[in-house]
């Protein structure tokens, strides 16, 4: 690996942090005249916690990492624009992504001005590592990986991952969102032994809090430092952070909830399979199904009149004639499957 100073941009090595009223003062006090707040309508006329220090210990014990290797933003769709604002130098550098996989990568590319090149998974979507190292030049900061991928489902072999994380200079993001759904091993375990991997999760799907807009990125403790230095100080709301912390203390009911869906899954891939319409159903460590059918348009379009949406992925690379279609309520997925057995 690269030095940290050699990958990342001059002007974000050299920050001095915003320090923040809240920030500036820990400890036991009971009048705080330090902000600039209403002292009326409580709770919410406080700053939250920029640290989100409680919220951090509960997850660190969850994950088993130290607080100080989490950053908690705006969704994980923060850390993904953070990577970007502080690793990679406009018009100069340049990342490089597998292909098809989640398109904010790309978004937050485009809008740093960052040039994003895609390297195409195999046929059956694994990963040829060498494809990817190969994709690589001087100026390559950051290399995003997504196991399991999204739209494709599957999860990554771990040892081409392995090769890319060892093979690397820079700085490789494994976003594990659908890692709850699946039996692979999450890279968290391996966060101490590759000090230039960021490991992304979130509360969005499994947890089932996309509302509360809550996502993950796990490193070395240099590397949320930056995290830390960079990302909007309060950026995380107190109703978000109470919620969270609430759901994160019960996760018994989200394991629950993926016992349901990965029950649904399975049934609904057996259901899907019966269908002459559908051609093929991609292996998925996620929740949800790609599914190859005769006519992806045609099919999206019927649906869409039955008041039943799905992703239409017919467009992207590698997923001609695919739909998306993600795991729902038992009521949900029959009404799915008993509008796509009436389909003619
Ligand atoms: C859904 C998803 C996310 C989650 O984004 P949030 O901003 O945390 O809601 C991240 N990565 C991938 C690959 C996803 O599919």
């Amino acid at each position: 690996m690269k030095t940290l100073q050699e990958l990342i941009r001059p002007n974000i090595w050299s920050l001095a942090p915003y320090s923040c009223a809240r920030n500036e003062f820990t400890g036991e006090a009971s009048v705080f005249l330090d902000a600039n707040e209403n002292p009326y309508n409580q709770p919410f006329n406080r700053y939250p916690d920029p640290l989100q220090v409680q919220l951090k210990e509960k997850i660190a014990a969850l994950k088993g990492v130290r607080p100080t290797q989490i950053m908690l933003g705006v969704g994980s769709d923060e850390p993904i624009d953070l990577i970007f604002r502080i690793f990679c130098e406009p018009a100069q550098d340049n990342v490089v992504a597998i292909n098809p996989t989640y398109g904010m990568y790309g978004v937050c590319a485009d809008i740093n001005n960052v040039a994003y090149k895609q390297v195409n998974l195999n046929d059956d979507f694994s990963l040829d590592a060498q494809n990817v190292l190969d994709a690589c030049d001087a100026n390559t900061k950051v290399i995003f990986l997504c196991s399991p991928n999204n739209p494709t489902g599957n999860s990554l072999e771990r040892s081409e991952i392995e090769k890319i994380v060892t093979g690397f200079e820079g700085i490789v993001v494994i976003d594990e969102a659908y890692i709850d759904f699946s039996n692979e091993p999450s890279w968290l375990a391996s966060l101490n032994a590759y000090p230039n991997i960021i490991v992304l999760q979130t509360f969005s799907k499994a947890w089932g809090m996309a509302a509360l807009r809550c996502g993950m990125a796990f490193a070395s403790e240099d590397i949320i430092a930056f995290f830390n230095k960079v990302k909007y100080p309060y950026n995380l709301n107190l109703l978000t952070q109470e919620a969270v912390l609430k759901q994160v203390e019960a996760v018994e009911q989200k394991n629950k909830w993926v016992e349901t869906l990965l029950a649904e899954r399975s049934k609904m891939i057996a259901n899907l399979q019966n269908l002459p319409l559908v051609k093929h159903i991609y292996p998925t460590d996620a929740n949800f199904v790609l599914a190859k059918v005769d006519d992806a348009n045609k099919t999206y379009t019927y649906l869409v009149n039955k008041g039943i949406i799905v992703r239409n992925r017919n467009s992207v690379t590698l997923c001609q004639g695919c739909l998306r279609i993600t795991i729902g309520t038992p009521q949900e997925n029959q009404e799915l499957l008993t509008a796509l057995a009436q389909m003619v």
